[in-house]
C-alpha cells in the first residue's frame, strides 16, 4: 500500500480508479481528489449563477457525489 493509495481512500469517489489523486483538497471537510474538487467548484458557480438548481442537461455532466456536496452547502448556507 503505497501513501497514494493510503491517501485516496480519503476521497469517497476515487478508492480504486488509476491514477490515483497524489494531492486531495479540502471542501468543506471533506478530503476530495483534484478531479472532484474542481468539478464542485464548477457547479457550485453555475448553480450561485443561476440562483437555484440547475436543469438537468447540466446536472448531468456532474456525479450524484459532486451534486450532493454543493447541495449540503447550499443548505447550510440558506
Ligand atoms: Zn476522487
Amino acid at each position: 500500500m503505497s501513501i497514494y493509495q493510503d491517501k485516496a481512500k480519503e476521497c469517497k469517489c476515487c478508492g480504486k480508479h488509476v491514477p490515483l489523486p497524489t494531492t486531495l483538497k479540502e471542501y468543506n471537510g471533506t478530503m476530495l481528489c483534484p478531479t472532484t474538487f474542481s468539478n464542485v467548484v464548477e457547479y457550485k458557480r453555475i448553480w450561485k449563477a443561476a440562483g437555484s438548481r440547475p436543469p438537468g442537461s447540466t446536472r448531468k455532466h456532474f456525479s450524484d457525489y459532486v451534486q450532493q456536496l454543493v447541495e449540503a452547502t447550499i443548505n447550510q448556507e440558506e
